[in-house]
């Protein structure tokens, strides 16, 4: 599957912090790699790079791009989702899927501009409703379900559970951090301590100053 671009149009940070937060995190969940925002805000950014950060995948966030300026140069059809376009079910089987899509989703009035610009005006049944659950459905179908439970290799990955809560910590990441325990626990004054007995690489981290990585020559400290 291509690469799936989002951009957010329209977007007030006062009014709209909620709605695009949501927009972000849904299309996230559902396979997008990223999301265009055209205003300005350094806050949806922080906030999106931190679930991105702790959950996993390559999503990115840019604010502060305008629509004309994302699309000029994208290389890929550009699907704009609006309540006036052609039928979902009609649209999807039309759309590559061997090239990159940019979605368009708006907040209020789009300009007339975005609907001449767009490859694809598809709507999501023709009833006003919301730009996330448009977007939401229309990912859902045109990734016939596949991003939802695909593994991001986060630093946090939710187990699904009947009841309850189960977060696990990424077993790679507990190793390191395991790693990293043991070698503070061995160093008096703070000083590393790298495997004295010179033990195979195992799950050593490579530290500042040592210049050889796991595996390499080591420098023992005294
Ligand atoms: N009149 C707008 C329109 O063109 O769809 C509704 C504005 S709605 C508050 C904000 C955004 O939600 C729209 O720009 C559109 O991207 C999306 N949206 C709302 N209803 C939709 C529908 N039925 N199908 C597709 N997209 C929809």
């Amino acid at each position: 599957m291509s690469d799936i671009w989002i951009m957010r149009i329209g977007h007030r940070p006062e009014r709209d912090k909620r709605v695009t937060t949501h927009v972000a995190l849904s299309s996230r969940a559902l396979g997008a790699r990223g999301i265009y925002v055209d205003t300005y805000d350094e806050v949806l950014e922080q906030n999106i790079r931190s679930v991105a950060e702790r959950f996993g995948g390559d999503y990115e966030i840019k604010t502060g791009v305008r629509w004309q300026d994302a699309t000029r140069g994208f290389k890929g059809k550009v699907v704009h989702l609006t309540m006036y376009g052609e039928r979902v079910d009609e649209a999807l089987p039309k759309i590559p899927r061997d090239e990159d899509i940019m979605i368009i989703v708006g907040a209020e009035k789009v300009p007339r501009e975005v609907y001449d610009r767009a490859d694809f005006n598809v709507s999501v049944g023709n009833q006003p409703h919301s730009e996330i659950a448009a977007l939401a459905i229309f990912l859902d179908r045109f990734t016939e379900g596949k991003a939802l439970y695909s593994d991001r290799h986060g630093k946090l990955t939710v187990v699904p559970n009947e009841r309850g809560k189960t977060v696990v910590e990424n077993p790679d990441r507990r190793r390191m951090r395991a790693a990293s325990h043991r070698r503070r626990l061995q160093a008096p004054g703070g000083r590393p301590l790298l495997h004295r007995e010179g033990r195979g690489g195992g799950d050593r981290l490579p530290h500042r100053g040592d210049r050889h990585g796991p595996g390499g020559r080591r420098r023992l400290a005294a």
